[in-house]
């Protein structure tokens, strides 16, 4: 069976989270960006812990399904055309920070349980090494190889995804406080880990350069903090919906079920290229080069961003396709879309309200950006909107890549594109100004 999972999000118990991320609201988020299977998040927290087991029952499939009378509840709020269920993955984010071979490290790491029982045994092994209690994502002294001991020994079936891989300051490959390779991470565990998540900032292609990744599965997640950005990363999968299913597929060397990936454009993330954000320095690795990795304005050692990181480990030719690569996609959130093509904020109601009429019409997001046919948007009342999607589709846009904590930003059209497509005319003097502006970038 072919779905969709987002497999790392966090609930209103980690810090910096929306406040109303509760099961009702990732039920309703899920649902209208047609995603099946969603991780819990935070089970380690619990309070949390204490909602899965009020509001989910577990199934056979080693999934959590909401209990009927709050889904019936919730499913109000969901279209009729995005109502295809949505299942559960035991699911939690631990923050590890240890000293090792002499460094601080410092790195993310998704654990997946399939039954509540080995998360209680879990959350109770955590608890005597750490504080689970203050953040739904916990911050432990604990070795990562340890923490991935801990997991085998929870459960058969258990398994670990190193979080976000590349991102400077808490990842595995991070630039201020990673490893070089898996193996100094894990050691003699390194064989259990199957599947890493390639984060916001990096995308497939881009770790493809790195041999040491070879054979391992590429996953992509949201880390959503608030509903709003729940699968803006995802997987595609093709087999049993079921947490065996989706452990086998990731395990799978044929590639046969596991699908690819929806990928954010990776200069869209955070930490794409070098800088300092509070200087306004954003540079690219060759550039960084040339000041010897120090802020140009302040002298202090400059963020290196993925991109950068990757140059680093990379030892194969840019462009390659591995055999056996898996396909991903680039899209844009239709939040991001509609912001452009109507002027205003993404987090504005003119496009909450625009969202939800597409949504309502022609189904899920994430169905709408990847393969509803464009002509099928004939008749849409919402100007330039089939346009921009025709363009993320094919990649036709302008991103100024995001560097030091600060997102990237995208544009579709430029002034004089959009007043053209608009059907404005003598557009001379608007084009020759942004020339200007655009050859001062
Ligand atoms: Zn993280
Ligand atoms: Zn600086």
């Amino acid at each position: 069976m072919k779905f969709i999972a987002d497999l790392h999000i966090h609930s209103k118990y980690s810090r910096a989270t929306a406040k109303n991320l509760d099961f009702e609201n990732i039920h309703i988020a899920a649902q209208k960006k047609g995603i099946s299977v969603i991780a819990t998040g935070d089970f380690t927290h619990p309070a949390w812990f204490s909602e899965i087991k009020e509001k989910c029952n577990p199934l056979e499939n080693g999934l959590f399904k909401l209990k009927d009378s709050i889904l019936r509840h919730a499913d109000q709020q969901v279209p009729p055309v995005c109502q295809k269920g949505l299942q559960f993955i035991l699911s939690c984010e631990i923050s590890n920070i240890y000293k090792k071979n002499g460094k601080v490290r410092k790195n993310h790491n998704i654990v997946f349980l399939p039954d509540m029982q080995s998360a209680e045994r879990f959350n109770r092994k955590m608890e005597r090494i750490g504080n689970i209690r203050s953040d739904g994502r916990p911050v432990l002294g604990l070795d990562a190889r340890d923490l991935l001991e801990i997991v085998l020994e929870t459960s058969e079936t258990a398994f670990l995804i190193p979080a976000h891989i590349w991102t400077p300051w808490f990842s595995i490959f991070g630039s201020k406080s990673g490893f070089d390779a898996l193996e100094e991470c894990f050691e003699d565990l390194t064989p259990h880990i199957f599947a890493l998540e390639t984060g916001l900032s990096s995308d497939p292609e881009m770790n493809w350069r790195v041999s040491n990744l070879k054979g391992l599965t590429l996953v992509s997640n949201s880390d959503a903090h608030s509903m709003e950005k729940i699968a803006r990363e995802a997987n595609l999968f093709d087999t049993e919906l079921s947490f065996s299913g989706i452990r086998s597929a990731l395990m799978d060397k044929k590639r046969s079920l596991f699908k690819g990936t929806f990928e954010f454009f990776p200069e869209e993330g955070k930490y794409h290229l070098d800088g300092h954000r509070k200087c306004g320095v954003r540079l690219k690795p060759e550039e960084t080069q040339k000041y010897q990795g120090l802020c140009p304005k302040c002298g202090k050692p400059l963020t290196l961003g993925v991109l950068h990181r990757i140059s680093e480990l990379a030892d194969l030719n840019e462009g390659k396709r591995p055999d056996g690569a898996i396909p991903f996609y680039r899209l844009l959130p239709l939040s991001e879309i509609l912001s452009e093509v109507l002027e205003v904020g993404p987090a504005s109601k003119k496009v909450k309200a625009a969202q939800d009429k597409i949504i309502k019409k022609y189904g899920p997001e994430l169905t709408i950006l990847h393969e509803l046919p464009l002509k099928s948007l004939e008749g849409i009342d919402i100007p330039l909107f089939k346009e921009a999607l025709r363009r993320v589709r094919n990649y036709e846009i302008f991103i100024q890549p995001g560097y030091d904590g600060e997102f990237g930003t995208v544009r579709i059209f430029t002034d004089y594109e959009r007043r053209k497509l608009l059907g404005q005319r003598d557009l001379f003097a608007l084009k020759e100004a942004e020339k200007a502006t655009l050859n001062m970038e």
